[in-house]
């Protein structure tokens, strides 16, 4: 039988996860004993602004980020895809990690019904056994929004403008909720029309 995990109320979830994405909490996730995001070969965006991180990360860890302005960095991970943070089977800068360790919920692939090929095991099943409840049927119809909204960006990703629809899973399905309340008042089904207007109402950031 599938393992499943409480991901909390969905609509409460979809706050939580919007206002962390807006810097107005630290996420919130009740990962347990799962250190997959530790232990799963990611590289690790260190913003200039994190700056307690960066007086506990060695500056040989660092290196600048690809494509990204002067001060944003990679954390790496070693030889066994740990992050080299990751110590005696926990993070030894835990009060102090960057905000992409504070900020990631692997339960956006879980609401968006993203594709975890690319995804750790461990990973992949952290993500496949979350089960969210609803609370009403607002609550539901965000969640089936969101989950259109994925369906659309992947299957239109080649006909948005260049470097709209992020190729990683994780970011995709971080702009399907950001974009998905259109698809609770759209009334078309013209794919030409609705990019238009995702592109005008959520401008790339
Ligand atoms: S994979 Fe999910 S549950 Fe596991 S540590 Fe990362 S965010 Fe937490
Ligand atoms: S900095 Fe800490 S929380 Fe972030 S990936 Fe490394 S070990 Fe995990």
């Amino acid at each position: 039988m599938k393992t499943q995990i409480n991901a909390g109320e969905f609509s409460q979830w979809l706050k939580d996860f919007i206002d962390t994405m807006k810097g107005r909490q630290s996420g919130n996730v009740p990962c347990g004993e799962c250190v997959g995001c530790c232990t799963s070969s990611k590289f690790i965006l260190v913003r200039p602004t994190d700056n307690a991180a960066r007086t506990r990360i060695p500056d040989n860890l660092l290196f600048p980020a690809p494509g990204l302005p002067e001060g944003f960095d990679l954390l790496g991970y070693n030889e066994q895809g740990h992050c080299p943070m990751f110590i005696d089977g926990g993070c030894s800068i835990y009060p102090d990690r960057p905000e992409t360790c504070r900020q990631y919920d692997c339960r956006v692939l879980a609401a968006t019904g993203a594709e975890t090929q690319d995804e750790s095991d461990v990973m992949a099943e952290r993500i496949d056994a979350w089960e969210f409840s609803y609370a009403n049927d607002q609550s539901r119809r965000s969640a089936a929004a969101i989950k259109s909204a994925m369906e659309f960006l992947n299957g239109h990703a080649q006909s948005f403008p260049d470097g709209y629809v992020p190729p990683a899973a994780s970011q995709r399905a971080a702009l399907a909720v950001r974009v998905h309340e259109t698809f609770l008042t759209s009334d078309t089904d013209d794919p030409q029309s609705i990019i238009a207007t995702l592109v005008e109402s959520y401008p790339v950031r």
